[in-house]
């Protein structure tokens, strides 16, 4: 069990929130989206992602970058790891095999996977 104390990094997180994401992260190789934590904890996306960066951050998950091409917009293309910035182009997408040469073809989110079961204090 990893502890990642919240103050001075994410302090808008209430007591609640800490229970439940204390509850959500409980195993190693837990897996979370912006979007999914937004909805379980009820707050704003943004504030998700900056739970997911601090995790990546403190080392306690291994963010990656997911990949999506406008071919199928529904499935994960590739994923390359948070941080690094964005794939380079031409890029090559293996559900189309078609080589993609611009950005707007293509859409990202941000998946957290917990190296440990996390406490947030
Ligand atoms: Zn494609």
């Amino acid at each position: 069990m990893s502890s990642l104390k919240c103050e001075g990094k994410l302090d808008f997180l209430s007591v609640e929130h800490k229970q439940k994401l204390t509850t959500h992260f409980c195993k190693s190789g837990t897996k979370v989206m912006p979007h999914e934590l937004a909805i379980k904890l009820g707050t704003t996306r943004p504030e998700a992602l900056a739970i997911i960066t601090v995790l990546g951050t403190e080392g306690l998950s291994k963010n990656q970058l997911l990949i999506y091409h406008q071919c199928d917009p529904e499935v994960i293309a590739d994923a390359i790891p948070f941080g690094i910035g964005f794939p380079d182009l031409p890029w090559f997408c293996p559900l189309c095999e078609e080589i993609v040469e611009d950005y707007s073809e293509l859409s990202f989110d941000v998946m957290a996977i917990a190296n440990d079961p996390i406490e947030f204090i």
